[in-house]
């Protein structure tokens, strides 16, 4: 584990990082370490699940939280708050991949104090370098990319050796989440084939991106190389590239008529999980969405991960599952 956590730290240009058994491990422990009663956190971006829900089960020992949505610098400033202690973002975001002003929350953050905290799983240690753009800490569910086979589970926070230190005996020593050596050692096989995965992934998902966004029945792709400006901006400047995952706004007659295209899919598997060397196809919604509340995703939303199958291959695949 000590090599594994090394080796995370070198890639982010960080002073330490700590392992934990699992994203939520290290997610948790970072949060329990660093908030008490009477804290404010504020989250921007699309948040995972999950780290919501820990947030909404730490309001039972007296940290509060916000969302904000905001994507402008002025609209996230106006939703800090005096009790702020921790910014939390995402950015790309795990569903569709917005983008936030990294260096701009940061040096918002550090003038009040605020420690901010990045997930950098979707970018990986290689597409995204926060520290280097002003966030305190960056965490990684390691079982997405960086394991790369859908076969292990691991999480990783890498910062300052102060803040490490912290997390280690206010979270990670209390918690438990420890991740076992074997993890450590298969996670450090997948780190030594990320870049050549990433690069087949990367040049894979961007032309099934340009396939799917001439398909009649696709209302909108989500990746960050098709979006324009502030956007745009923001992917050149702050990451190396974008990885294998995109997400798309399918027509469909209903929840069941879009469960039936995807089903469709034969190369594609259907499961929630990303970041594997099988491609994967997941459903935004988990049933029909209100009439007219779809919340933040549209009602049609797939996302793919895309795996090392052959690009043609998959681009056939997704052909025949979207013609009537
Ligand atoms: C999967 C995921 C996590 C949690 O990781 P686990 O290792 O499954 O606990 C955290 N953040 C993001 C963005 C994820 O996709």
């Amino acid at each position: 584990m000590l090599e594994l956590e090394k080796t995370l730290a070198r890639l982010e240009q960080a002073e330490a990082a700590k392992c934990f058994a699992s994203g939520m491990g290290a997610i948790s422990a970072t949060l329990f370490a660093l908030l008490g009663s009477g804290d404010h956190v504020l989250f921007l971006g699309d948040i995972y699940g999950p780290t919501i829900e820990f947030a909404d089960r730490l309001a039972a020992y007296g940290v509060t939280h916000d969302q904000c949505f905001d994507t402008d610098i002025a609209g996230i400033e106006a939703a800090i708050k005096p009790a702020t202690r921790v910014i939390y973002l995402e950015s790309p975001g795990s569903m569709l991949f917005g983008l936030l002003p990294i260096r701009r929350i940061c040096e918002l953050a550090r003038a009040r104090g605020i420690t901010t905290i990045i997930d950098n799983t979707v970018a990986t240690p290689l597409l995204q370098k926060p520290l280097q753009m002003g966030c305190d800490l960056s965490i990684h569910s390691c079982t997405k990319y960086i394991g790369g086979h859908s076969d292990t589970l691991g999480g990783a926070v890498v910062g300052s050796a102060e803040l490490i230190e912290r997390i280690f005996y206010k979270g990670y020593m209390l918690l438990g989440a420890a991740m076992a050596p074997m993890d450590a050692w298969l996670l450090l096989r997948g780190l030594m084939t990320l870049p050549a995965r990433l690069m087949q992934q990367q040049a894979s998902a961007l032309r099934i991106a340009h396939f799917l966004s001439d398909q009649p029945s696709v209302r909108r792709v989500y990746h960050p190389a098709l979006e324009t400006g502030e956007q745009s901006a923001l992917f050149a400047e702050q990451m190396r590239g974008h990885s294998g995952l995109l997400s798309f706004d399918l027509a469909a007659d209903s929840h069941a008529d879009l469960l039936a295209q995807a089903n469709r899919l034969k190369l594609f598997g259907k499961a929630i999980s990303w970041g594997g060397v099988e491609s994967l196809v997941t459903a935004a919604h988990r049933g029909e969405p209100a009439p007219d509340h779809a919340g933040r995703y549209p009602r049609g939303l797939l996302r793919l991960s895309i795996g090392l199958e052959g690009t043609d291959a998959l681009i056939a695949d997704l052909e025949q599952a979207l013609t009537p």
